[in-house]
């Protein structure tokens, strides 16, 4: 997803890696600066995040840790706005959340994954057909929500997508769901008529949360777009769509910062289960290369039982997440569909993603370097990573037929991501991996 900038970042690190001179520094800045354009970050946000950087990195010393904490602070900050993460529900319910954006820009399909996320969360989820401009739309999404057993509202004999809306609340609230999606129609550009329908069932609705879907390979159009929808209709958040494309990533990163609203989730395929929150921190330690545990324990979480999933959980929870557990969630990723947006949050792996075409966890060298790792230690190491001493490193390098530098490499990242994800899953009350989501979701910074 973000593999060239992760590769450009590790490059630009390296720049101060061994030296504090201001000419290093310009270097590194420069690497930085010239990949964040390339990925098609804003040029403004480049610029701002490039001069904050520099600033914060000449107080703390030009180095490779004061160059490295600010880079992660600062996207942090550029990754965050104002407003909700994740889901976020309504003191009340049902939550309704309005799906608005361009033609063919993913709402649909972004509806029923939504609808699949939230289900999986226990919530119960009905999905309302609003586009009635399009002949099919309705078809399509009687289609996915049929395969995937999500609870559909549509009106074949109604003309009107208001009065369907209205119906669809009356329906949600009788059935005591916990959340209502509504489906609407885009058109290929924005145009007035468009914009009354949504204005319109905006206010019929008052929607807790108005999602603007937008398709992450137009780039900056899809900011453009996004600011013109806003000053008609107030989105509380921006969905980015077909990440799993030749997106060059960058649209993500400078989305919040330009537009002031969060971006709550990516699509990155065109499965039901292709949606991730878009969580800053995260997202941060991916770009840095160092993985998402966490993240990808979710993931694999529809594929392990429940009982598995909870004691993973538990573990990670006491910072006891150990190499057996870390081979079992290279066997569970096996099960899942499009892999190569889960590698990066491998840690170690990372440097892969953008290297691969289509991922063979069973035919593919780094994994096959991690795993001859992880045999090359004893039961006991398996168990207590902290155990790895020097001499062991070295005798576990011997074992894998590996440099010591390679271990050292892996094992590091591998204690920085087992770090982050307790860090996440750091809240009391959490029975298992999916309240463990559903805690993030509730996450909230005050406007
Ligand atoms: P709508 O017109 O906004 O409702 O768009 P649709 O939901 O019908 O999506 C348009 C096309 O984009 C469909 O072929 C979807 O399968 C595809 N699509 C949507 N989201 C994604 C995604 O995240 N990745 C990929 N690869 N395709 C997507
Ligand atoms: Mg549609």
């Amino acid at each position: 997803m973000f593999e060239a900038l992760t590769d450009s970042f590790k490059s630009a690190i390296n720049k101060v890696r061994f030296a504090d001179d201001e000419k290093s520094l310009q270097k590194a800045l420069d690497t930085l600066k010239k990949s964040l354009l390339k990925a098609d970050v804003h040029h403004k946000v480049v610029k701002d995040l490039v001069k904050t950087i520099e600033i914060e990195t000449k107080q703390g010393g030009i180095g490779k840790d004061s160059f490295l904490k600010s880079m992660k602070d600062n996207l942090t900050d550029i990754l965050t706005a104002p407003g909700n993460q994740g889901f976020v529900y309504a003191s009340k319910p049902p939550t309704i959340a309005l799906m608005c954006g361009l033609q063919g820009s993913g709402k649909t399909t972004t509806t029923v994954k939504l609808a699949h996320y939230l289900k999986r969360k226990q919530k119960k989820v009905l999905v309302a057909a609003c586009d009635l401009q399009r002949l099919a739309a309705v078809e399509q999404l009687k289609q996915l929500c049929t395969q995937n057993e999500i609870d559909l509202f549509f009106d074949d004999n109604e003309k009107n997508p208001i009065k369907i809306a209205n119906s669809a609340l009356k329906r949600a609230k009788d059935g005591l769901y916990d959340v209502l999606l509504i489906d609407t129609a885009g058109r290929l550009a924005i145009d007035e008529e468009l914009m009354e329908e949504l204005v319109e069932i905006s206010k019929t609705l008052t929607p807790d949360e108005v999602f603007y879907v937008a398709d992450s390979l137009t780039g900056q159009d899809a900011v453009r777009s996004a600011s013109t929808f806003n000053t008609l209709m107030d989105i509380t958040g921006v969905i980015l769509t077909k990440y799993d494309g030749d997106s060059k990533g960058g649209v993500a990163l400078g989305i919040a910062k330009q537009l002031s609203i969060a971006l709550r989730f990516i699509g990155t395929g065109e499965k039901v289960a292709d949606l991730e929150p878009f969580l800053p921190e995260r997202i941060v330690s991916r770009l840095m290369g160092e993985g998402d545990l966490i993240t990808l324990a979710e993931k694999t979480a529809d594929v392990i039982d429940e009982k598995q999933a909870k004691k993973l959980t538990s573990k990670i929870k006491k910072g006891q997440f150990n190499f057996n557990d870390f081979l079992d969630q290279i066997e569970s990723m096996k099960k899942l569909g499009n892999l190569k947006s889960l590698v990066g949050m491998i840690p170690g792996m990372s440097g892969m993603a953008g290297k691969l075409k289509d991922m063979d966890l069973d035919n593919n060298s780094e994994v096959a370097s991690i795993k001859a790792m992880i045999s090359s230690m004893t039961k006991k190491e398996r168990e207590k990573p902290e155990l790895l001493n020097n001499a062991r490193k070295k005798r576990i390098a011997g074992g894998a037929g590996l440099s010591q530098l390679e271990v050292n490499r892996f094992l590091k990242q591998f204690k920085n991501a087992a770090k982050m994800a307790k860090k996440f899953s750091g809240k009391n009350g959490m029975k298992d991996l999916q309240n463990l989501m559903s805690q993030q979701d509730r996450m909230q910074i005050p406007r």
